[in-house]
Parts: structure tokens; C-alpha cells; sequence
């Protein structure tokens, strides 16, 4: 029974992986040199995909508030940094090495401590200390003050900007500053698809509070990142936030609270919310002086934390359907329009018909496409084909022009979860989309 949940666990996976692959999703990195492991790159509609994520996040946590600021720090930064920031001497994991096959684990991840699990014969060392941290230099100088590091979090290049935030926009407390962008963390063992990569995307929030109203907002945060999750579309019954254990938290952290989610591979991190205390503002010798109360403090920090990939491969997850349509098993992918890369395919019906050709492009395709902008054009087989081919990608919504068109001003919209069809006038076309995506 076990064995039987696993492999269909396993098929879910291989699945979504080379769904990814022919739709134009994602790529393995480097893949015609034979890949660079932990690496993906992201085709025309996984960046739609992602864009659209981190889109609805920079809407809802930075764009609807007023007490959020955005920043965009560079990824290369002074040693002291992470230095001061603890990363040099903490930022590591626990690695052991096969004595024979030379493989290497992380020890806190491999289930028979003995043996190697690679080649099945090898002694596995006593495990060490491996900085996550991808070292690198910077300029021409070879001395070790050239030393940086491409950074393995955000967060630092948030706390950094500290000052200049408050200098220029003169916020109270509470308030936010919120940044997207990439990460890297030369994980030991890169695995499973999108959860554990070398070169991954954040999305982080620091959330500065005075340090008696850090429980609140602890809560608060807890409660607006539930919300955003639902908003996406998120399957939230395979959601479950876990309280980490006190002797399991990072070295900034007093309290955390995981998101994980029912991965195939387990139970996993997704995301995650920290209360940093003053660590890292204290570390990097920043205050914040009250003007009201002309008095200096050093804010205490909420920390949520949402990591792009991860939520890329959640989503997939939870939006992954299969039901049965004319006979045949389809696979189609149930994203809300919001979210979907794409919000309608426009196809004539016939494409051997210079007429419909030129009313679905120019009356139609051209139209929505000016509005919209993802939106695809699809004359590529016959339309059973097409429907197929656009519910694997996730579209929403397939808009066909056929000989009636020509004399009524009217369209078939089919929608992708029914298969549902109605008329709809190209006149009013516009407005139905703009309210499905709202
Ligand atoms: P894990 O315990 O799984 O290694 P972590 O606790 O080290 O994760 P954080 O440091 O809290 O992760 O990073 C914040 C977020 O960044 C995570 O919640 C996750 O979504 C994402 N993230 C972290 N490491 C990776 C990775 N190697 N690949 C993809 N996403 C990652």
C-alpha cells in the first residue's frame, strides 16, 4: 500500500518535471553541456509564471500598504557584511564524506549514518562544517580584502539599506522594507526539482516593530502570509505551519515558525516566518532614532520569508489535475487566471481560412494582446489538440473564431476546468476577461 503511494507520489514528480520541460517552463541548467546541478532556467512561460507570483506578492505586501518600502540591493556585497552578519563562521551545514566513492552528504539528511547510500560499500567520515556561501572576488587584486560572496539571503541587503530607508522616507514604527531577488547557496546536495537549488529567487520582508510588540506582529505576519497563500491558489490542506524546535533554530533566530508543504519527496519547508530579535541591525551597528520620543531604540525584526522557486513548484503541486475528456486521460493545470502565464489562447478555427486568419488577428488576437499581454495565438493542429495542448499550460480560457463569427460579432469561449463553451460578443470580450482575472 506504502510502496504504491510512493511511486504515484514519485509518477506526480516525474510528471510535472517533463510537463515543465515540453510546455516551455523550465529547463535543466546548462543541459546541452549535460547540466550544472542545482540550476533551472526558466522558459517564456515559467517566467510568466513566476512574474505573475511575484507580482501578486509585491501587490499585496508593498503596493496595497503604506508602511512597506521596496529596495533592490546589489547581490555583491563588502565581506564585512556577512562577516558582522555571522554567515562566514555560521552560514554552513553538516557534511560527511563516503571514504571510498567520495560522495558527498549532508549528514543531517541521509538515513543510514553507516554506509555510503551512493555506492553501497563506503565508510562515511565524521561529519564538518561546510559554508553554504559561493565565495568570489572582486576587481583584479588577489589579496583577500577582495574576497565577496554571492549572497546566500536577501535579508542582509535589507539590513544594510536600513539607514538609508529611514533617511529618506522618515518612517514610523512599525514598518517594512520588502525585496525580490536572487540567492545563492552551494547546497551539498541539490535535489528534488525546484526545492533545493544552488541559484534560487526570495521574496523577504523585514518588518521592524518596537521589541515589546514583537509577539503581535509575529501573529499578524503569520496571518497575512496565510492569506497571500490562499489568494495565490495554493492547496492549503497540504499546508501545515510547524513551530521550530528552540534547539533547531538559525543563529539569528528566536522564534520561527515553517510553512511546509506536502511535497511527494515529505513534508518540507516552503516558507517561513522568523523573529530576528535586534540581531542584525545591532551586528551592523544601526539604530533608529523615535522622533517623537527623541529617543534611540534598535527595532526588533519579523522576518517573513518566501522563497519563489519553492512556491513555483508548490503551486504546480497543488494546481496539477488529471480527468477524463473524450475517452482520454488530460492533464491540465488549474491555476487561477490571475496566476495562469497565460489568460486566453486565440485560435481561428480553420487556419487554412485567410478570413478567419484575419479577423481572429487583427479583431481579436491584436486586441486582447494590447490589453492583456499574455496572451497566446494557437492554429497549431486540430482544436481538440489545441485544447489539450493550452490546459497543459494552464490556460483559462480558449477563444475560437469560426464561420459565425464572420456574421455576428460573436466567439466561442471555452473554459478550461468544464470545457464549458459559451458565445461571447468580441465587443464585450475585453470586460470578461478583466472580471475572471479579478
Ligand atoms: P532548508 O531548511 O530547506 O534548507 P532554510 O530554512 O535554510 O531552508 P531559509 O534560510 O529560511 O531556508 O530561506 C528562506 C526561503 O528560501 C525558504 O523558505 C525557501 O522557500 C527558500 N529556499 C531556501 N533554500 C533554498 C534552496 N536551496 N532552493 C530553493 N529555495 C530555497
Amino acid at each position: 500500500m506504502e510502496k504504491t503511494k510512493d511511486k504515484k507520489e514519485n509518477d506526480l514528480m516525474e510528471k510535472i518535471v517533463s510537463l515543465c520541460k515540453r510546455r516551455g517552463f523550465i529547463f535543466p541548467g546548462s543541459e546541452i553541456y549535460g547540466g550544472l546541478a542545482g540550476t533551472w532556467d526558466w522558459g517564456h512561460f515559467g517566467v510568466a509564471l513566476k512574474n505573475n507570483i511575484k507580482q501578486s506578492w509585491w501587490k499585496k505586501f508593498v503596493d496595497s500598504r503604506r508602511d512597506m518600502y521596496g529596495i533592490d540591493a546589489a547581490i555583491l556585497m563588502r565581506q564585512e557584511v556577512w562577516q558582522n552578519a555571522g554567515h562566514v563562521e555560521n552560514f554552513a551545514d553538516p557534511m560527511v564524506e563516503c571514504e571510498k566513492c567520495k560522495k558527498r552528504f549532508r549528514a543531517d539528511q541521509i538515513e543510514d549514518k553507516n554506509k555510503c547510500a551512493e555506492c553501497d560499500k563506503g565508510k562515511l567520515s565524521e561529519a564538518r562544517q561546510f559554508n553554504m556561501m559561493f565565495q568570489t572576488r572582486v576587481g583584479a587584486s588577489e589579496d583577500s580584502s577582495a574576497i565577496s560572496y554571492l549572497r546566500p539571503e536577501t535579508a542582509q541587503g535589507i539590513f544594510v539599506n536600513f539607514k538609508n530607508t529611514v533617511d529618506a522616507f522618515h518612517p514610523k514604527l512599525p514598518f517594512g522594507i520588502a525585496q525580490i531577488g536572487k540567492a545563492f547557496r552551494n547546497e551539498i546536495t541539490p535535489r528534488d526539482f525546484l526545492f533545493r537549488m544552488r541559484e534560487f529567487e526570495q521574496m523577504e520582508i523585514e518588518y521592524f516593530v518596537r521589541p515589546e510588540d514583537w509577539e503581535k506582529y509575529f501573529e499578524y505576519w503569520k496571518d497575512e502570509m496565510e492569506e497571500w497563500m490562499e489568494e495565490v491558489g495554493f492547496d492549503m490542506s497540504k499546508i501545515h505551519d510547524i513551530d521550530i524546535a528552540q534547539e533547531d533554530l538559525a543563529h539569528y533566530s528566536k522564534r520561527t515558525t515553517d510553512f511546509e508543504f506536502e511535497y511527494p519527496f515529505g513534508q518540507k519547508e516552503l516558507f517561513g516566518l522568523a523573529y530576528r530579535t535586534d540581531f542584525d541591525l545591532k551586528n551592523h551597528k544601526l539604530e533608529y532614532l523615535d522622533e517623537e520620543a527623541k529617543d534611540k531604540i534598535v527595532p526588533h525584526v519579523i522576518e517573513p520569508t518566501f522563497g519563489v522557486d519553492r512556491a513555483v513548484l508548490a503551486l504546480l503541486l497543488s494546481v496539477y489535475s488529471e480527468d477524463e475528456k473524450d475517452g482520454e486521460v488530460r492533464s491540465y493545470l488549474k491555476f487561477k487566471p490571475n496566476i495562469a502565464p497565460v489568460i486566453c489562447a486565440v485560435s481561428p478555427l480553420l487556419k487554412n481560412k485567410p478570413e478567419l486568419v484575419e479577423y481572429a488577428s487583427t479583431k481579436v488576437y491584436a486586441l486582447l494582446k494590447a490589453e492583456f499581454g499574455c496572451v497566446a495565438w494557437d492554429d497549431n493542429g486540430n482544436i481538440g489538440k489545441r485544447y489539450r495542448r493550452q490546459d497543459e499550460i494552464g490556460t483559462p480560457f480558449c477563444i475560437v473564431i469560426d464561420f459565425d463569427t464572420l456574421e455576428d460579432d460573436t466567439v466561442t469561449v471555452r473554459d478550461r476546468d468544464t470545457g464549458n463553451q459559451e458565445r461571447v460578443k468580441v465587443s464585450g470580450l475585453k470586460n470578461y476577461l478583466a472580471e475572471k482575472i479579478s
